[in-house]
């Protein structure tokens, strides 16, 4: 027997019905950030892999234990991206685009890839949006790119959706409190899962946002950064806070909010939904002032966010906020003898250049194309039979009611469009 393949594990299909609704997220978050002034870039799915190494942070789960990882052909070590950042900045270096304007807004749409233990909402090939913001310290900026991660979900009429913040301080800030929290943590070295031993090494941060009941109950008492951060990052904060408010984002501080990148510093910020928990994030970002230099750049400020698509797709379908999308046609053109069949096509040729017309690939017999015209919901079914032809005609029948029309060959488009734009 030959073999059957599957979709490798946490991979998955995206089939018409549901692709729609994919499209309208997708076209929303276009749209959105058009309105807020961001261009779109497009970058490779493969780079270096020290890229992320250097990027994403060598530290990092994500890099630790994640990354899809290979040598090409020449044995370079490449990786499919597991985020969108670092190569955003990549581009933004490599094409000298500070030069263009003293701040940049991007923003990104595509597959990431990181080998992930598949469940609910967590696959191996997943689809992020998300924007950057790169060549201002500005509170601002922090403020604008949250509003728009919140506007954006807001628009697309999810209603149940939530938004924490914190400040992680600046690098000297973040390193004090890092010494504080490791400082803490000796303490708890007992109660901590095997994850976080390890994350006490590389980046003790971290453990604040692990997801493991008996680590969540040891870091309860944790120390909070406020008892380090510096006046500038105090006043950076209270700015962010108070224009997110009038900004309408409704949002709380959680002081164990640490983000699981370790490239942020001062705001970050997440966004969750009930459907898939506080634990599951559609999505995320923060402020990442030391980034580009890291990447080989000039010390430049940066902020950004990105979301996962399938999460927002679970929210969206867990709220039934999403309308049905408008899968069926305008027009269903159906040909029921083999010498109309011409007239048909023609017919359909013309009226594709601005409705959607469906044309089987031949003739048939009108009741079972009425039965599938009214199976995928077309609106109009136009039979053409020798009769028409002769006449040079068109009989229109209106599926819901019934009535039928005969309109003349040169007449047909005008007279649908007209009717289609009244329902
Ligand atoms: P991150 O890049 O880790 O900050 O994640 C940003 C967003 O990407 C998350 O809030 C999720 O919506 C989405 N995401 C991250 N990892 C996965 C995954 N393995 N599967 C599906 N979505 C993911």
């Amino acid at each position: 027997m030959s073999k059957k393949f599957k979709a490798m594990r946490g991979t998955h299909d995206l089939l018409p019905e549901e692709s729609l609704l994919w499209r309208r997220i997708e076209t929303a978050f276009v749209d959105i950030c058009r309105r807020y002034g961001y261009g779109e870039v497009r970058v490779p799915i493969f780079e270096a892999t020290e890229l992320f190494e250097r990027g994403t942070g060598f530290a990092t789960d994500v890099v630790q234990k994640e990354m899809y990882t290979f040598p090409d052909k020449k044995g370079r070590s490449l990786s499919l991206r597991p985020e969108g950042t670092p190569s955003v900045i990549r581009a933004y270096l490599e094409h000298g685009l500070s030069r263009k304007s003293k701040v940049s807004k991007f923003h990104y749409m595509g597959p990431m890839f990181r080998y992930d233990k598949p469940g609910a909402g967590r696959y191996r090939q997943f689809h992020q949006v998300g924007i950057e913001v790169i060549g201002t310290p500005s509170p601002q900026a922090d403020v604008e790119v949250i509003t728009l991660l919140w506007e954006y979900l807001r628009g697309i009429n999810l209603k149940d959706v939530g938004m924490r913040v914190n400040t992680l301080g600046c690098k000297n800030c973040r390193e004090r409190y890092s010494a504080l929290v490791k400082e803490f943590l000796e303490g708890k070295l007992g109660d901590l899962c095997e994850d976080c031993h390890d994350r006490f090494n590389r980046n003790p941060l971290r453990v604040l946002d692990c997801k493991v009941a008996s680590c969540k109950e040891a870091i309860g008492d944790a120390p909070a950064i406020d008892a380090v951060l510096d006046e500038e990052c105090i006043a950076h904060f209270d700015e962010v806070q108070q224009y997110l408010k009038v900004a309408g984002v409704d949002f709380y501080v959680d002081k164990k909010l640490v983000r699981g990148l370790d490239y942020y510093t001062r705001t970050v910020f997440e966004v969750f939904h009930s459907a898939t928990g506080v634990d599951s994030s559609l999505g995320g970002g923060g402020r990442y002032d030391e980034l580009v230099q890291e990447l080989g750049g000039p010390s430049t400020p940066a902020v950004g966010f990105s979301a996962g698509l399938e999460r927002i797709v679970l929210a969206l379908k867990a709220e039934a906020a999403h309308a049905d999308e408008a899968a069926s046609m305008d027009v269903y053109v159906a040909s029921i003898a083999d010498e109309s069949y011409q007239y048909a096509f023609a017919l359909a040729g013309e009226l594709r250049k601005s409705l959607r017309v469906w044309l089987e690939f031949e003739s048939r017999r009108p009741q079972k194309q009425l039965a599938s015209a009214s199976k995928m919901g077309a609106a109009y079914t136009a039979v053409i039979g020798e009769d028409e032809v002769k006449k040079n005609t068109v009989v229109f029948k209106h599926m819901e009611s019934g009535e039928q029309a005969e309109v003349g060959r040169d007449e047909a488009l005008s007279w649908l469009k007209n009717r289609l734009g009244g329902e």
